[in-house]
């Protein structure tokens, strides 16, 4: 190719992907697999499924360009923890997913830690510390590291044992602000598994020169560190200037502001994750495209979408949601879904639902800039609704800024700016 090419992989939820990119962000190659089910014990062996999944992601990379890759990252699902062997590398026991929870860990955590910390939930990566900890034997404890699902995968591949970055980390009580473990989770008897953390996109080393050699990647190839799949799938928007955001409509509404203050509020579920010298704020809300799909199907929605006049208000007032409770923009677990009336014109109807939407992303942006986040000043859209034309230029007018289509939204593609960026550090 003659060019340097920069490799990302992410490792979602039901698959993963890759994407090869050069400097200027042309993808030159990209790839999907699902993920193999293999069985042990009665359960899915995901630690075999994963590492299975690597390196035939590996395989679909076109030979010719292999030589040309300058470095690789790896992104993973947020909480997603393994417990390896220290020396070895290899799992003490199965993998604690992304959204598994460990309910008889949370009162132990919340007696160390301070109220309303992001480690405060059942399903925090130290939850699962904690119950590992409390379930395994003493020989076990003095040989185990924490590593996440990123970390894990990218261990493979260059083999120092032990990193991970901030972004993964923070679930596990990591403060990115002052680069260190707080001492509550230090002076723990399992403070001893914590790996070390660095900034995402770090570079970490070369690749082990067996599978550099298998695969033929080039001998300078370096592996960085990695991040989570929704920060990577941030990262592909290239919203890389304070003030510019990401709104997510998938089954859900998401958004993701970058702004130059943290801002934390656990009654909304407001936190930040550091992204450099800038936070990326996040906040999440139950309504979104599920509910839609509950009413028409993907065809109704392009058909009736493209009669909608968008230049005009909808006088509809609903509250979009598949079931009860509400966290952000309004904290209230009670909050009942409200879809009614019911006008004779699904137009109209579909109108006062997108518009709806539209308020409440309008409401959570507000929110994000009352506690203390940069103001937003564009707002990029990645997910299953933001192909609809009609609701950007509804969302634009409710909103009041500018409102575009993510170009890339594929967290490879975020994951392999990382890769990018941990190659320029190198030279
Ligand atoms: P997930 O969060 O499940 O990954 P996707 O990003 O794939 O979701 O988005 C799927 C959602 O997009 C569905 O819930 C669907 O209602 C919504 N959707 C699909 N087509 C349209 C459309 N034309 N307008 C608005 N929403 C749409």
């Amino acid at each position: 190719v003659g060019k340097q090419l920069y490799l990302g992989m992410d490792f979602g939820t039901s698959g993963a992907r890759y994407a090869l990119i050069d400097k200027e962000g042309e993808i030159y190659a990209e790839g999907k697999r699902e993920y193999p089910l293999y069985m042990s014990e009665e359960t899915i062996d995901w630690v075999k499924s994963w590492k299975t999944t690597l390196f035939t992601l590996m395989e679909d990379i076109p030979v010719g360009l292999r030589p040309a890759i300058a470095s690789i990252s790896i992104d993973g699902t947020s909480g997603t923890t393994i417990i390896v062997d220290s020396t070895t590398g290899e799992p003490l026991c199965r993998p604690f997913l992304y959204n598994e929870s460990c309910p008889e860990a949370l009162p132990i955590v919340k007696a160390i830690a301070p109220a309303k910390h992001t480690v405060c939930s059942g399903s925090s990566t130290l939850c699962k510390v904690v119950s590992w900890w409390r379930s395994s034997i003493d020989s076990s404890k003095t040989s185990a590291t924490l590593l996440h699902q990123a970390d894990w995968l990218l261990w493979l591949l260059h083999g120092k044992l032990g990193l991970s970055d901030y972004n993964n980390a923070l679930k596990v009580g990591y403060d990115p602000e002052v680069e260190s473990y707080p001492p509550w989770l230090l002076s723990q008897p399992y403070s001893c598994v914590l790996p070390v953390v660095l900034p995402p996109g770090t570079t970490i080393g070369t690749m082990k020169e067996s599978i550099r050699s298998q695969f033929g990647f080039p001998k300078d190839c370096v592996i960085c560190t990695g991040t989570t799949d929704s920060i990577a799938a941030f990262l592909a928007a290239r919203a890389n200037q304070p003030g510019k955001a990401v709104t997510s409509l998938g089954s859900t509404l998401a958004i993701k502001l970058l702004s130059t203050r943290r801002v934390e509020d656990s009654r909304f579920g407001v936190y930040s994750h550091r992204l450099d010298d800038k936070w990326l704020v996040g906040g999440a809300s139950n309504t979104g495209g599920a509910v839609l799909r509950q009413i028409f199907t993907d065809e109704q929605l392009k058909k009736l979408s493209e009669k909608i006049n968008s230049a005009e208000a909808s006088p509809l007032d609903y509250y979009p949601l598949q079931d009860i409770g509400e966290r952000f923009p309004v904290a209230d677990p009670e909050m009942k879904p409200r879809l009614h009336p019911r006008p004779a014109s699904d137009v109209e109807y579909l109108h006062g639902i997108l518009e709806s939407i539209a308020r409440i992303e309008a409401k959570g942006y507000s929110l994000l800039k009352e506690l203390g986040a940069t103001p937003v000043e564009e707002v990029f859209t990645a997910g299953g609704g933001s192909k609809n034309e009609k609701w950007i230029q509804i969302r634009e007018r409710v909103l009041g800024f500018p409102v575009r289509k993510a170009l890339q939204t594929e967290a490879a593609y975020g994951a392999a700016l990382l890769a990018m960026k941990g190659a320029a550090a190198e030279r």
